[in-house]
């Protein structure tokens, strides 16, 4: 139960964070409704559907609904996937609001021990810090590689941890040791001749545990024409922070991002995780209120691309790849689909390749339950979702899902686990999969 003067906190809270002419732009058309996995997966409770997220943010603040446990609840169980986003006619931009409402509660309300603790360690303790990543990184692969893994479970101790969480610990990839993750070359010239000068986002997680889709990233630009530089200075996006309602330490990573990058004289700054690429793109409103820092971002906006994206400017998908005869399907990363409006780019790459044989998923746009840390949080919704998303991904007959985000590669790979699936259906990062297609075509 939330005490009175927590609730009248909370309610002061949301009146000064939340836009409300945003709040305003909704229409209640109801259009967003079947896009919204939380709708459908609570059979259609409309608290958990855009439309009623957005009208009991309104209520608060116009003080006819108490901020209580239940708006906090629907709050929470929001995956905060965006699809809500484009098919809305008013083009309400949904992801601000919940990220506003979210500070409002996070900010002023008591929580749970347990996620106090997991929000403390991951917004503040471990995401900002890159040493601190390479630091847990190189535990777990001392862990991985020296028998520890292999102990554990011989004697069960996973099995003390919630079911994600063992189910997570088996599907991580083997990690590089700590000299790999220190030793990190800063420039790349291109193969041959130099099509564009890009500057590369090696993100937190992404140039630590999934570092060898880092270097196959940089790789494919080198062989796609690009002279690459990368600013040792940046840092994590700040995408859980501010999606977790802890925006204060996302605009401080903002600006060390800003700051890292606009010395670089460069065409683009280029992405391979559809999480933070939306992230990036949204620096400007950001930090709007802060005319210095929101002129400097509105700069540094404009120059994102995701690494699909260049790939098709630069021709890519003219190569004649070719692959193994597979059947192959794609999830969509939310956030690079929703955030970023880029869906048409990664399947133009892969259906150009010889060898494989396209299938699209059905909903392959609806979210696989991933959202950053909601399935660490909210488990039994975030399982709901996957369990929909691996019927259809089943119903291809796919023996390769590819996806452009870290979170969604872990989530996938935990569904094909959870189905008994792991030794028919690999799950790639689109980089992996194309470089992998790029050396079979002209490298062997
Ligand atoms: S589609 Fe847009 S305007 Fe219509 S109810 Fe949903 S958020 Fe509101
Ligand atoms: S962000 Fe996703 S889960 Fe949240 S309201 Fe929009 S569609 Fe539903």
């Amino acid at each position: 139960m939330m005490k009175t003067e927590d609730k009248q906190r909370m309610r002061e809270q949301f009146k000064e964070k939340i836009d409300y002419n945003e709040l305003m732009n909704c229409t209640r058309c109801g259009f967003c409704l079947p896009s919204c996995p939380t709708y459908l997966e609570t059979n259609q409770d409309e608290v958990h559907s855009p439309r009623g997220r957005i009208a009991l943010m309104k209520g608060v603040v116009d003080g006819y609904i108490e901020p209580d446990e239940s708006v906090k609840r629907s709050i929470d169980m929001c995956l905060g996937c965006r699809a809500c986003e484009p098919v809305c006619p008013s083009g309400v931009k949904f992801g601000r609001l919940l990220e506003q409402a979210r500070e409002a509660i996070y900010q002023n309300n008591k929580q749970s021990f347990l996620t106090k603790f997991i929000r403390n360690i991951f917004f503040k303790r471990i995401f900002p810090k890159q040493e601190r990543m390479i630091d847990i990184t190189s535990l777990l692969g001392v862990y991985q590689r020296f028998g520890f893994q292999r102990i554990t479970h011989t004697l069960g101790i996973m099995n003390l941890f919630p079911e994600t969480m063992q189910m997570m610990e088996k599907v991580l990839p083997e990690v590089p040791n700590r000299k790999q993750l220190k030793n990190r070359q800063r420039y790349f010239p291109p193969i041959e001749k130099t099509k564009k000068k890009v500057a590369f986002f090696s993100g937190c997680l992404m140039d630590t545990i999934f570092m060898e889709t880092n270097d196959a990233t940089i790789q494919l630009l080198q062989y796609a024409g690009c002279e690459i530089v990368i600013p040792d200075l940046q840092g994590c996006c700040g995408a859980l922070q501010g999606h977790g309602g802890e925006r204060e330490q996302a605009k401080k990573m903002a600006k060390r991002n800003i700051k890292a990058f606009e010395e670089a004289e460069i065409d683009y700054i280029v992405t391979n995780a559809g999480g933070c690429g939306a992230f990036l793109v949204d620096y400007d409103y950001l930090l709007k209120d802060e005319p210095n820092w929101h002129k400097r971002a509105k700069k540094f906006v404009t120059k994102i691309k995701d690494i699909t994206s260049l790939l098709v400017e630069l021709g890519f998908d003219h190569l004649s790849l070719r692959m193994d005869r597979q059947i192959v399907t794609y999830q969509d990363s939310c956030h690079l689909k929703n955030g970023q409006q880029t869906f048409i780019e990664p399947r133009k790459l892969l259906q150009s390749i010889e060898g494989v044989e396209y299938v699209e998923m059905v909903d392959a746009g609806r979210c696989c339950g991933s959202g950053g840390i909601y399935n660490l949080l909210e488990s039994e919704m975030a399982m709901r979702v996957l369990d929909y998303k691996m019927e259809q991904a089943k119903q291809t007959k796919a023996t390769t899902i590819v996806t452009t985000n870290p979170g969604c590669l872990l989530q996938m790979k935990l569904g094909v686990e959870k189905e008994g699936l792991s030794h028919h259906i690999e799950v790639v990062h689109i980089a992996d999969f194309l470089l992998q297609a790029y050396e079979n075509t002209y490298i062997t």
